[in-house]
């Protein structure tokens, strides 16, 4: 909870969330951003069925350009060693095994559930839904969530049903587990490469369509060179990521799970706080299990060419991460019950 000493000590108070604009008349309101860094839109790319083409073509290039991203993986086919996994196409479901999937992990990108055996957890047959029978559908779930707990040591934060079947019985399974979902139409944007001949033009004027609307895009992809929703070839792959890249400073690039972990930090977060020209003072609640959505939300300090910055809880004392732009100061703060300090000198031009 907020001290009531601080609420007594500051001249405005302040309650703000992502969706609030910084009003005209209060230009030195602090503000969640809707996007770490306070950049405008997000992509996350997501590869499904742990197949090994994504490990000859994706892999590399999404390591040459540091993007670290989500694979929806089926740990009921998935090997345990390389050799075991070279057996397989190419292709083929769980083509990746658990070593290399450690790798992955190791390196940053997102181990997610794709169930354990890939089967339709809910179809449409002559127009009605038929959900999969419920202890069938939660072994298919908590199963490959327990697996992949257990082998990757972090528990997959994110879920996608084999191919994109959802219901409201899926949801509810999938959520008992994972706190976001992947889907076409939910809280984020989720798209496959459009055709078999899909262009890096295509794949630019998709982002660039989210960086207008300014939301979290999730591409969903296969493998790189064949089959379904594939991305073309590596060319238009590489090209793609070149391109996420050079839009660095309005594109968060990022896995699925850290992406919807800050929306879903960010939109139950309360901001409260202040800020003058060169001090500001705020602590960020935050609802969620800490040790369940435990990423920092950036804070924006609206402030002039600043220069000496210094954030800190005031309590212990200990400093937090921040990058000063020229208008503003971006903190890094993990949502808690603590109040933050900074504290900064204008440049005397
Ligand atoms: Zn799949």
């Amino acid at each position: 909870m907020k001290p009531v000493v601080l609420a007594l000590l500051l001249t405005t108070l302040t309650t703000l969330n992502a969706t609030d604009a910084v009003s005209a008349q209060n230009p030195a309101a602090i503000r969640i951003a809707k996007f770490k860094g306070d950049r405008t839109a997000a992509v996350s790319m997501t590869l499904d069925d742990g197949l090994r083409n994504q490990d000859e073509f994706a892999v590399p290039l999404l390591n040459k350009y540091d993007i670290k991203a989500t694979f929806y993986v089926i740990p009921g086919l998935t090997p345990e060693t390389n050799e075991e996994a070279a057996v397989k196409k190419p292709g083929d479901h769980g083509g990746m095994s658990w070593l290399r999937l450690k790798e992955l992990a190791a390196q940053g990108h997102e181990i997610a559930n794709h169930t354990w055996t890939h089967l339709p957890l809910t179809k449409t047959k002559d127009g009605e839904r038929l959900d999969m029978e419920p202890a069938m559908m939660d072994a298919q779930i908590g199963r490959a969530y327990v697996a992949i707990k257990e082998r990757i040591g972090i528990a997959p934060f994110t879920f996608a049903t084999p191919g994109n079947a959802n219901s409201e019985v899926v949801r509810a399974a999938g959520h008992k587990y994972h706190p976001v979902i992947r889907e076409h139409c939910e809280r984020f944007g989720a798209w496959p490469p459009t055709s078999k001949d899909f262009t890096a033009a295509q794949a630019k004027a998709m982002v660039d369509r989210y960086l207008k609307k300014g939301e979290a895009l999730v591409w969903m992809m296969h493998a790189v060179t064949e089959g379904y929703n594939a991305f073309s070839g590596p060319d238009v792959l590489e090209d793609h990521l070149k391109y996420l890249r050079s839009k660095d400073d309005v594109l968060w690039i990022d896995t699925f799970a850290h992406v919807s972990r800050y929306a879903m930090e960010r939109d139950t977060a309360k901001l409260s706080g202040s800020s003058s020209a060169d001090h500001a003072e705020f602590t960020l609640a935050g609802p969620l299990e800490a040790d369940v959505f435990h990423d920092p939300l950036t804070i924006v300090l609206p402030a002039d060419h600043a220069t000496k910055v210094e954030a800190r809880y005031k309590k212990s004392g200990e400093k937090l991460p921040l990058e000063v732009r020229a208008d503003k100061i971006l903190v890094q703060v993990i949502p808690s019950d603590q109040s933050v300090e900074v504290t900064w000198r204008r440049i005397q031009k």
